[in-house]
């Protein structure tokens, strides 16, 4: 059975205290149910806690990941963070292209191209970032842009069996907003992206390897009505796993 997937991304947004004491919360409220372990919680907080946080979630049944990665493996490259040293701190899982740093660090689709197969060497699962702003959607560019940074970012990408890689579609314009687009919009959007992940990877890839998920003004009210669409893996959760009256129910949607 496909794994359902929710991602909290802390971005920028706690101290470490609150960090350590939201992680500690979470592990002691989360409850899933037996049948549940085809749910895969992933936290994502700053590099600062991730060696804290990693040891509070050992035998919680939700799972670490990071924010970002630098692409090569060691050398002088200074303030980086290697795929290799958070795979040292049971990172399973890192957040590539997310559209902050598309926007403030300018990274382009050749550099998280790099990224992610820095990531795959190790052994990690890439949580790809892609989607459209508002001017390129009123301009009918949305397909466009999300081809070219799907195909620009999996460039002489090869998914071994083993391999899994996450693609989030966060509509750029509504992230933070407070206002999600309208589900059955993100589920034909999710049909569109594998249309195009067709045009240049074999069908076994994209039907096995690659779950793809919704990003941008997920809540505790609405999560349930994109997570209940076939064709969406799971969510990508900003804001609202900030704290627990919000992140809980999303994370316990089906119990
Ligand atoms: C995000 O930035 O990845 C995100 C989904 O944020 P929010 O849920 O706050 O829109």
């Amino acid at each position: 059975m496909s794994k359902t997937y929710i991602v909290a991304n802390w971005k920028m947004n706690l101290l470490p205290k609150d960090a350590i004491f939201q992680a500690k919360q979470l592990v002691k409220q989360y409850k899933p149910k037996k049948r549940n372990n085809d749910i895969e919680v992933v936290i994502c907080p700053s590099f600062t806690e991730i060696a804290a946080i990693a040891k509070i979630l050992q035998s919680s049944g939700m799972f670490l990941g990071a924010q970002d990665v630098f692409w090569e493996e060691k050398g002088s490259y200074t303030s980086s963070i290697s795929a290799a040293t958070l795979k040292d701190h049971d990172c399973k899982y890192v957040i590539i292209g997310h559209s902050e740093r598309r926007q403030y660090q300018k990274e382009t689709n050749e550099v998280i191209n790099l990224k992610i197969k820095a990531v795959l060497a190790q052994g990690l699962i890439p949580i790809l970032c892609i989607g459209e702003t508002f001017v390129e959607r009123q301009d009918g560019q949305k397909e466009s842009v999300l081809f070219d940074q799907l195909s620009g970012a999996l460039q002489g990408v090869w998914l071994k069996e083993k391999d899994r890689l996450l693609i989030a579609y966060e509509p750029v314009w509504v992230i933070g907003s407070g206002q999600a687009v309208d589900p059955d919009e993100a589920e034909l959007t999710q049909a569109s992206i594998k249309r195009l992940l067709l045009e240049f990877l074999p069908a076994g890839i994209v039907s096995d390897n690659i779950s793809i998920l919704y990003g941008g003004s997920v809540n505790s009210m609405n999560a349930k009505s994109f997570l209940s669409k076939p064709s969406i893996d799971g969510v990508l959760v900003g804001g609202a796993s900030l704290n627990i009256e919000d992140f809980l129910p999303i994370i316990n949607y089906n119990t």
